[in-house]
């Protein structure tokens, strides 16, 4: 997509600047919200400890090797991105759309949680599929090194996961059709929720199971627990196939409730500081 832009206003841009710019922009949105986000954790430590998950901290060799496998993830995210922009310009495959007026605006609304749902399916089956024996140990366990990640693990991947994750992007670039725009808005919520799923704070308040939306929106707890547990909450977005195909931890909700029930209680209540909670 934005390789694309980019040909537009370049069009004498060759593949190794197309690729240079996508590795760059991943990076530079990865500093920006990744390390925006563990920059505010760290400032405001003492204030946010009562929303602290897990009550260890995170360590200089972890957030390095998450960082380093990170940088690695953008690498690979530059060629298969420039390998599909290639592939397009030949077959023309992406529902990529230009003139805003083409769909309607209602549709340009309706594409951002349109394409949300469907890479958070395709996340969530590329998920439970990498945690399959024999796959997990060649693909997704460096992520899982991380068993209290920090926001650094949002792109912590072995190169074959980050070929997986970037084929979730060619996929909803391919089956919904989006104003280059509306993929930016899909891709700044991609990373705002990937950074808030290793959080290892919990920021949500109190109450929010009550609501639809709040039961089905996944949570820094929810991933957290992923991390910990190595099986169930295997969605990116939302809750919402893990509820339909029942791998919601068995603790999810008793785990959240108390949190931030830890949380509002404030750090006088005998709530406040009770260590991990599973
Ligand atoms: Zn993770
Ligand atoms: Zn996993």
């Amino acid at each position: 997509m934005f390789a694309s832009v980019l040909r537009d206003h370049m069009p004498e841009a060759g593949p190794l600047l197309v690729g240079l710019a996508i590795a760059l922009v991943a990076l530079g949105r990865y500093l920006i919200f990744a390390g925006g986000a563990l920059g505010i954790i760290t400032l405001f430590r003492r204030p946010l400890r009562f929303r602290q998950i897990q009550k260890i901290p995170f360590t200089s060799t972890q957030m390095t090797r998450e960082f380093l496998y990170s940088l690695s993830s953008f690498i690979v995210f530059a060629s298969v991105g420039l390998a599909g922009f290639r592939l397009n310009e030949t077959v023309g495959f992406f529902a990529i759309y230009k003139v805003p007026d083409q769909y309607g605006w209602v549709w340009f609304a309706l594409s951002v949680p349109v394409a949300l749902l469907v890479h958070d399916f395709y996340f969530y089956w590329a998920h439970r599929f990498m945690h399959q024996p024999g796959i997990f140990e060649r693909v997704h366990r460096i992520h899982h090194l991380s068993t209290n990640p920090s926001p650094l693990a949002a792109f912590a991947f072995h190169p074959l996961e980050a070929v997986i994750e970037a084929l979730g992007f060619i996929l909803i670039l391919t089956v919904v059709p989006m104003h280059p725009l509306a993929f930016l808005i899909v891709s700044t919520l991609m990373i705002t929720i990937n950074v808030i799923g290793h959080l290892g704070y919990e920021l949500y308040p109190s109450g929010l199971q009550a609501s639809a939306f709040g039961k089905f929106l996944n949570t820094a707890t929810g991933h957290n627990q992923h991390h910990r547990a190595f099986s169930f909450n295997y969605g990116l977005y939302t809750l919402v196939w893990d509820r339909l195909f029942k791998t919601t931890h068995p603790h999810y909700e008793a785990t959240f409730d108390a949190l931030t029930a830890r949380q509002s209680a404030g750090p006088d209540s005998p709530l406040s500081d009770k260590g991990n909670l599973s």
